[in-house]
């Protein structure tokens, strides 16, 4: 029998996020909740909600940075829902204020911003939806972070540019290995999609936005408990925190 999972994806209008959309629909089993800052501009949304039969896309507004937005997104799922769980919360929604800024350059308030919505507001949706997590069969936790934020592999050059960046995602690599060790019931991990064609990554980025996405979605779906507590790239490898 297909299993049949729900999905919530946050920042899902654009770039991963709507591509993470398009190809789990593809999928008929799959429930997929959309979550993103302004429904009513989310035009490719709204059109795969007219498109897509059985109602298995539903689109929430949420803002990870506001504290109110994800407790009304929280229970706009839940009534979407009715009692099951979200196998799969993906906290995708992500920001490079600072662009290629340095340690000693950097913009202490612009690193503050992407400290807020890179691990703040991460932490804020997955704590709103936890309980709908643990309800769930899979239990998973996927945080959407960079090899930016790693610091166990020689960056090369890489070492020296986006640092508000990179230091926001180092603390979401930790915020994943908290969840991951605080809640043993879960599956928490932080994965890397590569360098991607999207707003963020730029069009010279190594990868086109549908080749990253499905090497996570397969990675994804391929995880098992003992994986938790992992960061992973986007073809299931490794990456020393
Ligand atoms: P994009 O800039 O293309 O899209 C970012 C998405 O995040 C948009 O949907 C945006 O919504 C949403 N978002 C930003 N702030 C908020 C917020 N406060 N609340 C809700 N949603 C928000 O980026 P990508 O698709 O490339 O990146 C997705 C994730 O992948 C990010 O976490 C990023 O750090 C990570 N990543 C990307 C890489 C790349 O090369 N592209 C490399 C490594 C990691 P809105 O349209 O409203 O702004």
């Amino acid at each position: 029998m297909t299993q049949e999972y729900v999905w919530l994806i946050t920042g899902a209008n654009r770039g991963i996020g709507l591509e993470m959309v398009k190809q789990l629909l593809q999928t008929p089993s799959n429930t997929v909740i959309a979550a993103c800052r302004s429904p009513t501009k989310a035009t490719e949304l709204q059109e795969l909600v007219e498109h897509v039969s059985g109602g298995k896309l539903h689109v929430v507004a949420l803002d990870v940075t506001s504290k109110e937005s994800v407790h009304q997104a929280a229970e706009d799922v839940a009534r979407i829902l009715g009692g099951r769980g979200i196998d799969y919360l993906v906290n995708n929604a992500g920001i490079l204020p600072g662009g290629l800024d340095t340690a000693f350059t950097m913009d202490v308030e612009v690193m503050q911003e992407a400290f807020a919505t890179n691990v703040a507001g991460t932490a804020y949706v997955t704590q709103a939806f936890i309980g709908a997590v643990e309800k769930s069969a899979k239990k998973t936790v996927v945080n959407v972070s960079s090899t930016f934020g790693g610091i166990g592999a020689d960056q090369g050059v890489r070492a020296g540019v986006a640092a508000s960046y990179a230091i926001s995602k180092a603390g979401l690599n930790m915020l994943t290995y908290k969840e991951a060790k605080e809640k043993p019931d879960i599956v928490a991990i932080a994965i890397c999609p590569g360098w991607v064609q999207t707003d963020m990554g730029g069009e010279n980025a190594m990868y086109p936005v549908s080749v990253s996405v499905s090497g996570v979605v397969k990675t994804v779906l391929a995880l098992q408990p003992s994986d938790s507590g992992k960061f992973l790239n986007f073809e299931g490898e490794i990456i020393p925190w």
